[in-house]
């Protein structure tokens, strides 16, 4: 045990060994007692031991099993962090006290009381849970003390570090959830102390692309405890914290910098992408464009080729009516289909002899007439048959439609008007 009553008063084991003379009448002193249960204890300190007390008896003792149950690095840092404290102590006129139970069923390892303020400090190793931790927390702010952490850490950082990748609890939450972020640390193999300061500022969701000055939010550094102090936040050493300034101001340009950076690439991108679609539009545009030449170029020559054809047809036909018209003059004949090779000729008589086996039912109007006369000057056997049976079978009506036309023939002298009299005269017309 850190302390017992001695003649009334807290007595802490480390205080007997200030003097020779006070140690020789500690250890013969029977009226030592223990401050929680108030049995009887003795001073005890060997060559394996640090100074304490113990009780004489086995007692059931609630200070008693929590001394019993501290891990050896614990009461290191306990032992080690008091003459700083007793220091700290004094020069802002605090009182210290070891061990104190201010929330039910739990010794704060130190006390620091003044008029104006009172800082709780317990010791943190890896038995603490969340739930412990908030719960502590939450009780000392209650009783209006303000909670600070001393925590054992494995293997102590003395660079900066990533928060996030911190695995270990008790660090994680004196980094969040104290006053000033910060963590005080002792190594539990090389007993050394190390501060850690959590840089709460420039925190962006895309950390993982951020540059490691930025990625690493946690400030770490080696201290020695003969600097260590306490201010209106908590702990603090004068150079960690000229250093941790330093830190932050390396932090804040980094990410001023990597911010600009960050919108420079922004803008580069998004220009890159309108010139992408720029070009992406013109592509299309050019697909497009050949698309419709191809189209017109197709077009045209269809047109080309279909007028070629009409225009050879038209020839073809010419030539064919040409040919009629060299065949009727050389022999008065009108032509009929091709037989091995060779126009059928039919003699006007030959028509007009032959009794039409054809009925036409149609009615012809003026149009109807000459359109047939017309044809028939092509000499064709089939225009002027068909023309003659028309005549065979022609109504009143028609007939005076007829005979008008043949008038007008007459007038105008064609050549015709004498097939057409011949045909008319066979008909019955005239
Ligand atoms: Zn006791």
């Amino acid at each position: 045990m850190e302390k017992c009553i001695y003649n009334g008063k807290t007595l802490y084991a480390y205080e007997v060994l200030q003097n020779f003379e006070f140690e020789k009448v500690i250890r013969k002193c029977p009226t030592l007692i223990c401050c929680d249960c108030g049995a009887s204890v003795f001073f005890r300190h060997g060559k394996q031991r640090t100074e304490c007390f113990v009780h004489k008896h086995k007692e059931e003792c609630r200070y008693g099993d929590y001394c019993r149950k501290q891990s050896e690095i614990f009461k290191h840092a306990q032992r080690e962090l008091t003459v700083h404290l007793q220091r700290i102590a004094e020069q802002h006129n605090y009182q210290l006290e070891e061990d104190v139970m201010i929330i039910p069923a739990h010794y704060t390892a130190f006390v620091l009381r003044s008029v104006s303020v009172s800082y709780a400090i317990d010791i943190i190793d890896s038995a603490a849970t969340t739930a412990t931790l908030e719960k502590h927390k939450n009780m000392y702010l209650q009783k209006g003390y303000q909670y600070l952490q001393i925590t054992v850490d494995k293997n102590a950082e003395h660079e900066s570090f990533s928060e996030r990748t911190m695995a270990y609890l008790p660090v994680k939450f004196a980094l969040n959830e104290s006053l000033n972020h910060t963590a005080l640390v002792i190594d539990k193999e090389y007993r050394t102390w190390s501060i850690y300061i959590l840089d709460k500022t420039n925190i962006s969701t895309e950390y993982e692309l951020m540059p490691y000055v930025l990625y690493n939010d946690t400030f770490a550094m080696s201290i020695s405890l003969d600097d260590l102090n306490i201010n209106n936040l908590g702990f603090y050493t004068a150079s960690s914290n000229d250093a941790y300034n330093s830190f932050c101001q390396t932090r804040k340009q980094a990410y001023v910098e990597w911010t600009h950076e960050q919108e420079k690439i922004l803008k580069q991108t998004q220009i890159e992408m309108e010139n992408e679609h720029k070009r992406a539009e013109q592509q299309r545009l050019e697909k497009e464009r050949i698309t419709v030449e191809i189209r017109v170029q197709r077009q045209q020559a269809e047109a080309t080729k279909k007028k070629a054809e009409e225009e050879a047809k038209e020839q073809r036909q010419l030539k064919e009516i040409q040919k009629f018209a060299q065949i009727h003059t050389e022999t008065g004949g009108y032509i009929g289909a091709k037989v091995k090779g060779e126009y059928q000729i039919f003699t006007l008589e030959e028509i007009a002899s032959e009794f039409p086996k054809t009925c036409i039912s149609k009615k012809y109007s003026i149009t109807d007439f000459k359109e047939r006369i017309k044809k028939m000057q092509e000499y064709r056997y089939t225009e002027t048959k068909i023309l003659f049976t028309k005549m065979c079978y022609i109504s009143s009506e028609e007939k005076e439609i007829l005979l008008e036309i043949y008038n007008e023939l007459k007038e105008s002298h064609s050549d015709i008007v004498n097939d057409i009299e011949y045909l008319m005269k066979n008909a019955g017309i005239v």
